[in-house]
C-alpha cells in the first residue's frame, strides 16, 4: 500500500510504501476510493491537536470497498461492499458516557487519523462496528465529505434544537452541507464569512442562504441560533451579538483560538454557548438516513493522494470551495 504519512507535527506528509495491513478481529480491510480532508486533519498536522500516534496516516472521511472481513465482524459487511469510515474509531462501551448515549465523550475513545491510521492511503483497516453504509445516491468522491463535514454539521444542527433562523460562521465543507439540510427542513440561514470573502458569500447565496456577509456585520434580524465552524475565538462574541434572547451558539470545531474576554450582557438573556465533540454512531445512522432522502449537492475539489500537502495548504489558506477530496488512483 501507499500512504501519506505524518512523521512529526508541523512537517509535510511524506509518501511512503508499506506492506498491506491485515484485518484484526472486528476489522475490515478496505481499499480506499476517496478520503476527504477535514480541518481536524489540519489541526493534527499543524500540531494544534497534541499527541497523535506517530508516524500517522491522517484522514477520517474515508469511502472504500471491503477487500477482506476480519474474524468476529458482525452485521452485513461483505467483500466488495462500499463502506464509510468516520472519525470515531473505538469506544470502551462500559463507561458512564458509553452507557448513556454519549459515546462521543468516552475517555477511552480512539479516533481515525489521530490515534488510528486513517485514509490518506490506498488501503486501511477499520473496526467494522464504527463503519457506516453510504447512501447509493452519492458517488465515492461526493460521499467522502459526508463522513465528517456532514456528520459534524448534523450534530451541530441538532444542538441548535428547533431554531428556525440560523447563522453559519465559516462557509466551508461542513457549512455547505448543513445549510442544505436547514433549507430542506424549512429553516433560514445566514452565512458569515471572512471580511471581503465575496467568493464564499456568493457560494452561500447560490446554495440558498437568505443572507451572506462578513462576520463583522450584524445579520438583518436577531437569530435563533449560530453554528461556528471556523476555528476563530473572536467569532464567539460576534456570534453571541447576533443572537436573540434564549438563542444558542454551537461551536463545531475541535480546536479554536482563544476566546477573547467579552461583556456579560451579550450572554445574558439566557443565551447559550456550547461545543459539540466528535460523533456517536447514532448520529451517523440518522445523518446517513437523512442524506439518503435529501439530494445534497456536495461541492468537492479533487486531489491525487500524492497532493495531500497541497490540499492541506489550500484548506489552511481558506482557498477551497466545499471540500478537498483525495483520490488514491
Ligand atoms: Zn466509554
Ligand atoms: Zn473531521
Amino acid at each position: 500500500m501507499r500512504a501519506m504519512v505524518l512523521e512529526k507535527a508541523g512537517e509535510a506528509l511524506r509518501s511512503v510504501e508499506r506492506p498491506d495491513p491485515t484485518p484484526e478481529p472486528h476489522q475490515l480491510l478496505i481499499e480506499v476510493c476517496a478520503c476527504a480532508v477535514c480541518r481536524t486533519d489540519l489541526h493534527v498536522v499543524d500540531g494544534d491537536l497534541t499527541h497523535p500516534k506517530l508516524p500517522l496516516v491522517p484522514g477520517h472521511e474515508i469511502v472504500g470497498r471491503v477487500l477482506e472481513v476480519g474474524r468476529g465482524v458482525q452485521g452485513d459487511f461483505e467483500v466488495g461492499q462500499r463502506v464509510g469510515v468516520p472519525w470515531l474509531g473505538f469506544t470502551c462501551g462500559v463507561c458512564s458516557y458509553c452507557r448513556s448515549g454519549q459515546e462521543n465523550l468516552c475517555d477511552a475513545a480512539r479516533f481515525t487519523g489521530y490515534q488510528i491510521d486513517g485514509g490518506f492511503a490506498t488501503h486501511t483497516v477499520a473496526d467494522a462496528r464504527y463503519c457506516f453504509a453510504i447512501p447509493d445516491r452519492y458517488d465515492d468522491v461526493h460521499a467522502a465529505p459526508l463522513l465528517c463535514a456532514g456528520l459534524i454539521g448534523y450534530r451541530a444542527l441538532k444542538a441548535a434544537g428547533e431554531a428556525r433562523s440560523i447563522g453559519i460562521y465559516g462557509f466551508g465543507a461542513a457549512a455547505h452541507i448543513v445549510a442544505q439540510i436547514c433549507h430542506h427542513q424549512g429553516r433560514t440561514t445566514y452565512a458569515f464569512t471572512r471580511d471581503g470573502d465575496t467568493a464564499a458569500q456568493d457560494f452561500a447565496r447560490q446554495l440558498g442562504c437568505t443572507w451572506a456577509g462578513s462576520s463583522l456585520e450584524a445579520p438583518p434580524v436577531p437569530l435563533d441560533a449560530g453554528l461556528v465552524f471556523a476555528p476563530i475565538g473572536e467569532l464567539v462574541p460576534q456570534g453571541l451579538r447576533a443572537l436573540r434572547k434564549g438563542g444558542t451558539l454551537v461551536l463545531g470545531g475541535i480546536h479554536m483560538s482563544t476566546i477573547p474576554a467579552m461583556p456579560y450582557e451579550i450572554l445574558w438573556g439566557e443565551r447559550v454557548v456550547r461545543s459539540i465533540a466528535n460523533l456517536t454512531r447514532q448520529d451517523g445512522a440518522e445523518f446517513m438516513a437523512l442524506a439518503a432522502q435529501v439530494p445534497l449537492e456536495i461541492h468537492c475539489e479533487r486531489f491525487a493522494l500524492d497532493e495531500a500537502n497541497a490540499a492541506l495548504d489550500r484548506l489552511r489558506s481558506g482557498q477551497l470551495t466545499g471540500a478537498a477530496v483525495l483520490i488514491p488512483s
